[in-house]
């Protein structure tokens, strides 16, 4: 462990999490892992190897399959309260270890503490919300035309819920799926992000644990490690119903196409490019730290991360001067340090994104009011800490145009009506968050309406990360159209069965049709 780790104590909060050796770079706890080579993982925060983990060879795969497909069978016939007792205990361990997983997320993805910690928040808060959900998959009973019939639909288990997830949110996105999944009566298999492979690891010890405590097979929760290959082994696999697949849209483009060769079911949360609607009565105490935080929490990393804000003319100067002002206040360092409100960006890979996609906005005309570029010196010998940029562009750049995973934030105008600004909120291929600052209802509701924001969260006087789990999360367009976590989200993990039942003595077909004998 280097020093910077020891200070926060990530060796305690790695024993903590059963996650072993880490001192000689070998990994871990569980025994559900491959045999495959080693993935080392190392912290975007001090550049030091945190640990390794095995990698998962189609071998390994068909035996976790094994394992899941029988689990499954014994899992569906539980009660689903029942189902919801073992969330509700998952949710109550890991109230207990939010301080570590907390730590190690912030460790291993770069995260400030105080985000790690919100992120174990939403795993319980998502355990909380299924431990209600599991005494309400309710069905329904529809009138039937004919006498003496009555219809119905009912709800059940789909199977094995394939979880792809991103290195963002190494822990929540997990969660989400699972908590639901495992209500609904489905076991889940988990290929995480192979750039925080140790969060998963933390995560499968977790509910491991609690499944051995109430004598459940361990196939209830699998997890699998690995890059996109080892990702594919589950795209292309009918035994699994379901894929949940989080990340870039690239990504998404294939799991999507791979998944519907197959005909099963995908739900996608892909990319985002998020803008905040800047009007002329929107109070800038509300506008600057919603905007602010939006562009730079988890380093421009989220997927919800404001990329671009569109401002009314009339109070352009004095926001982007209050906006710039406020950048001068960040500061930028180890996220295990609570006085930080920066970390790094994932990797080296992602420095150079981000570098480019500065060159690329100045060459295409953009005007740049924050300069951007790699911090170095004490504290930063990872290479991957960098300083939120401001640039003016327009909305048809082609950079402003994509997702770049980093903290640059686009400031744009619009003139005229609000619908100007929603022209241009909506002028770009991602449809995930968006957001307007007003105090004008009819401004509001605009936005609000059919005619407004075409993404799937639009929040008024809120920016556009941080969402609660109670609604449902998820975009529209190349944001994949996909819905997780509140709301009625909990379908997309099982089958929808119609059912008709005659009780009287004659058979009348629907429809009024004729068929006599
Ligand atoms: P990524 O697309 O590079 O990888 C995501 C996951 O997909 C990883 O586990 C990766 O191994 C796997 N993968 C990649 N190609 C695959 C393939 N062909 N088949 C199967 N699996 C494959 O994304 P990332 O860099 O880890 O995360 C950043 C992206 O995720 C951003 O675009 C961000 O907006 C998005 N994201 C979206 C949401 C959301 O809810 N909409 C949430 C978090 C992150």
């Amino acid at each position: 462990m280097s020093n910077i780790a020891n200070s926060f104590g990530m060796d305690e909060a790695l024993k903590q999490l059963g996650i072993k050796d880490v001192n000689h770079g070998t990994s871990t706890g569980s025994d559900n892992f491959g045999s495959g080579p080693e993935i080392s993982s190392y912290s975007p925060v001090d550049g030091q190897l945190i640990g390794k983990v095995t990698t998962t060879t189609q071998a390994d795969y068909d035996k976790v399959m094994d394992k899941a497909q029988a689990a499954f069978i014994s899992f569906r016939a539980m009660p689903a309260p029942q189902r919801g007792e073992i969330v509700r205990q998952f949710g109550n361990k890991l109230r207990d270890l939010k301080e570590p997983l907390g730590k190690l997320v912030s460790y291993e993805m770069g995260k400030s503490l105080q985000e790690g910690y919100g992120e174990v928040q939403e795993m319980i808060d998502i355990c909380d919300f299924a431990v209600g959900l599991s005494r309400q998959l309710n069905g329904q009973v529809i009138p039937s035309e004919r006498p003496r019939h009555v219809m119905r639909e009912q709800w059940h288990p789909i199977g094995i819920v394939g979880i792809i997830s991103a290195f963002n949110f190494p822990v929540a996105v997990w969660a989400w799926n699972t908590a639901l999944a495992w209500i609904c009566g489905d076991v889940c298999v988990w290929k995480a992000s192979e750039k925080a492979p140790l969060c998963s690891v933390a995560c499968q010890n977790i509910i491991a644990d609690i499944l051995k405590e109430n004598d459940l097979p361990e196939g209830i929760s699998c997890i699998i490690n690995g890059d996109y290959k080892v990702g594919e082994m589950m795209t292309t696999d009918s035994r699994i119903p379901l894929i949940s697949a989080t990340g870039s849209t690239r990504m998404g483009r294939i799991v999507g196409a791979t998944v519907a060769q197959r005909f099963g079911k995908s739900l996608l949360e892909l990319g985002g490019n998020n803008a905040i609607i800047i009007t002329p009565t929107a109070d800038l105490k509300v506008v600057v730290p919603g905007a602010v935080f939006g562009a730079v929490g988890t380093c421009g990393q989220r997927c919800t991360s404001t990329r671009r804000l569109i401002i009314h003319e009339s109070v352009y100067d004095k926001v982007r001067d209050a906006i710039v002002g406020a950048y001068g206040q960040l500061t930028i360092g180890n996220p295990l340090d609570e006085k930080n409100h920066i970390g790094p960006l994932i990797d080296k890979d992602s420095v150079n994104t981000y570098l480019a996609a500065i060159e690329k906005a100045k060459a295409e005309g953009g005007n740049v009011l924050v300069d951007g570029g790699i911090l170095e010196g004490e504290g930063y010998e990872s290479g991957c800490y960098v300083k939120p940029a401001i640039i003016e562009a327009e909305n048809h750049f082609e950079i402003v145009q994509h997702e770049t995973f980093a903290p640059i934030l686009y400031l744009m105008k619009y003139s005229g009506d609000v619908e100007n600004a929603i022209g241009k909120q909506n002028g770009v291929a991602q449809g995930l968050s968006s957001a307007i600052m007003t105090n004008e209802m009819k401004e509001a509701e605009k936005f609000l309406s059919f005619a407004g924001s075409d993404c799937g969260i639009a929040n008024v006087n809120i920016g556009t990360s941080g969402a609660e789990i109670g609604g449902a999360f998820g975009g529209e367009k190349e944001t994949g159209g996909g819905r997780e976590s509140g709301s009625d989200a909990w379908k997309v993990y099982m089958r929808r069965q119609t059912n008709t039942v005659n009780y009287s003595d004659e058979l009348p077909l629907a429809q009024g049709i004729k068929f006599d004998l």
